[in-house]
Order: structure tokens, then sequence, then C-alpha cells
């Protein structure tokens, strides 16, 4: 399979051709009615693949599928990825995305967020394993922890707490890392793992809690922004298309790329300038809140892109000024739409101001 003349060709099986090209070209998304999930579900309707979605809907949104629903090659499938998983035609291709991202999110209900990541993986690495695709673990710039180097490569082991708030993402997203590499090894699955590094871009949940919505949100409701600690830590911050289309190279890349590659934007700002940023493109006057930083947050993050440059071609294209100015632009449409959202109603409330 080539990426390359997929993209060029955008081909889309005729009703004469054999059923086996639509084989071929079905890819399952678990985790596709989510922010990144679903960028990766309209790409493949794109490019002419029968795409099965599947979602339990705990944190994904159907209004992120939008008219995908109705289209005959695409089927969504209500499901949590915790309970084994069958599906009604082959395919070849398998993301796993299904697991909520953000901080607040995953800290609901933490052993759930645990088994989600590993019992989720077992059942996408079964089902690859009896459908002969190859599968791709969304993993994380979470399983770096609080590093202790910067900028992050690969080959660096991380930082991370066992026994902290995070730990049921990060140690989840560490060991389904762990099962991929064991699958490939013992069963040989074709795998490939993807470690995303802050991602952000319209398809956002308004509520997730992250900084990028929660500043945007807040800036344009006029609310105070929320920094917290001292708004020294940093983060790098990479646009939605940037990110899905390292994902697809890296699907599609006919080398054997079975170890870890890091995705995400060199480009690195403390939370302080991103507040700033965000104040002054949106031209709000809101105040500045300072809140306890939350236990074992990172004090930095900064991928090494050195091999997604070398061995996929890839590289981000979006600078945060143009991609901050795409989701402000989505942000006040979701506003206007429902009035109800902002900085108030965000699940992550800070306790106290300090
Ligand atoms: N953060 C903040 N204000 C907010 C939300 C987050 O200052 O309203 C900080 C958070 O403490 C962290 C950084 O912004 O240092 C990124 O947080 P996010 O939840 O977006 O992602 P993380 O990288 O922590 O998973």
């Amino acid at each position: 399979m080539n990426y390359v003349n997929d993209v060029k060709l955008n081909h889309f099986p005729q009703r004469d051709e054999p059923q086996s090209l639509w084989s071929a070209r079905a890819v399952l998304i678990a985790g596709g009615a989510g922010f990144l999930g679903s960028w990766l579900c309209h790409r493949y309707i794109e490019m002419g693949y029968r795409v099965y979605c599947l979602d339990d809907l705990s944190t994904g949104r159907l209004s992120n599928l939008g008219e995908l629903l109705r289209l005959p090659q695409f089927v969504f499938i209500k499901h949590d990825v915790v309970h084994p998983i069958s599906l009604p035609g082959p395919v070849s291709l398998i993301y796993n995305m299904a697991c909520p991202a953000s901080p607040p999110r995953y800290q609901i209900d933490p052993i759930h967020t645990l088994r989600t990541n590993v019992s989720g993986a077992l059942n996408l690495l079964e089902l690859a394993s009896l459908h002969g695709a190859r599968i791709l673990q969304a993993s994380t710039s979470e399983v770096y922890g609080d590093p202790a180097i910067s900028p992050q490569r690969e080959s660096y082991h991380g930082n991370v707490n066992t026994v902290g708030p995070r730990s049921c993402y990060d140690e989840g997203k560490r060991a389904a890392e762990t099962l991929f590499h064991d699958y490939h090894i013992c069963r040989g699955v074709d795998v490939r793992i993807a470690r995303i590094f802050n991602t952000y871009g319209p398809g956002m949940d308004p509520l997730d809690g992250r900084v990028v919505s929660n500043f945007i949100i807040q800036a344009l409701k006029g609310a105070p922004i929320t920094i917290y600690g001292d708004g020294s830590q940093t983060r790098s911050f990479c646009y939605r298309d940037d990110l899905v289309e390292g994902l697809m190279r890296l699907m599609h890349s006919d080398r054997d790329l079975s170890e870890p590659v890091n995705i995400g934007n060199p480009g690195e700002f403390t939370i302080a300038e991103l507040a700033q940023k965000v104040l002054a493109m949106t031209g709000s006057t809101s105040l500045l809140s300072y809140h306890p930083l939350p236990q074992d947050d990172p004090r930095q993050r900064r991928p090494d892109i050195t091999s997604a440059r070398q061995e996929l071609g890839w590289e981000p294209t979006v600078n945060l000024d143009r991609g901050l100015e795409a989701t402000i632009a989505y942000f006040a449409t979701e506003i206007g739409a429902s009035g109800a959202h902002g900085g108030q109603r965000s699940l992550r409330a800070p306790a106290q101001a300090v």
C-alpha cells in the first residue's frame, strides 16, 4: 500500500471491482468519534475506504462525525473496547485511538482508564491478529512523564509516577506500548506506535478541560484565564491536521517501523506565553487567575522528531499562530451555537486560587 499514491489518486473503489479490494481498503478506527479519531474517519472516507468507527461515546461525540453517519461506507459501532470486539467484515488497518485523553476526563474513573488502555489494546491486538491487519497505537508523550531531558527522544525511558493522579493514563499507555511490542515479537502482528504530543484544533471538546480549549473559551467569554502554577511549565502544541497526517504516514509507511515514533510540533511555549497569545488574538480583556499546579504536572515537554523526519518525511506545517486562529474561529462558533460552554463549566475547576 502506498500512502502517497492513495492521497494523490483519491481512489474510490467502483462497483465492478472485486470485493477483496473493498476489504483491503477497510479501516477500523477505535475511538473514532473523538477529536483525532473523527478527523481520521473523515480522511479515510475521502480516500475511498470503508470505515468502521467504534466508540463508546464516553468522551467522543457523534457531532464530530456529522454527515459521515449517513454514508453507506461508514459504519458506526457503539462499543467499549474493554470488551472483546468483532466486526461485520474484514479490515486491513486498525487505529487504537480509544481512551479519554484530557487529565480531567481520564481522572474521573482511573480504573476504567487503565482498563481501556490495557484491555482495549489486548482486544484490538487480538482483532489485528485475526484479520492480519496492521495496527497503530495512539501512544503519548505522557510515557515520558515529567521528563528529565529535553527535547524528548524515543530512546528516553521516562520519569513516571506509578501512584499519582496521572498514573492511570501514563502507565496504561506504557503498558499498551509493551503489549504492542510483545504481540509484534511473539505473534508477528504488524504494529506501529505513535507518541502523540499535545494536539489542538477544531473538533476539540469545549468541556474537556485542556489548556487550549479552556484559555480560548475563557478569553472569548471574558472569564478569568486559569493558569495552573506560575505558567512557566512548557508544552509543544501540534495542530490537528499535521498530527493526523503524521499518524497516517506512520501507518502507511512500507518501512519496518514497529518501534515508537514521536509525532508532535517541536515549537515549545510556556503556558503563560500561550495565555498572552490567546488574549492578543481574541482581543479579550480577561484577567489572569493563578491556581495550584496539579500533582505530577510535567514541567516541560518538547518532541525530538528526528525519527519522524527521517523515516516518514514528516514535520508539522502549521505554526501555533495559524493553528490558534482556526481553533479560535471554531470555538467562537461552538459557543455561539450552544451558548452554554465556558471556563466556569470546565471539568477541571481548580479548588482554590493562590
Ligand atoms: N493548564 C492551565 N490552565 C488550564 C488547563 C491546563 O494552566 O486551564 C496547564 C496544565 O497544568 C498543564 C498544561 O496547561 O501544565 C497543559 O495541560 P493540558 O491539560 O492541556 O494537557 P497535559 O499536557 O497536562 O496533559
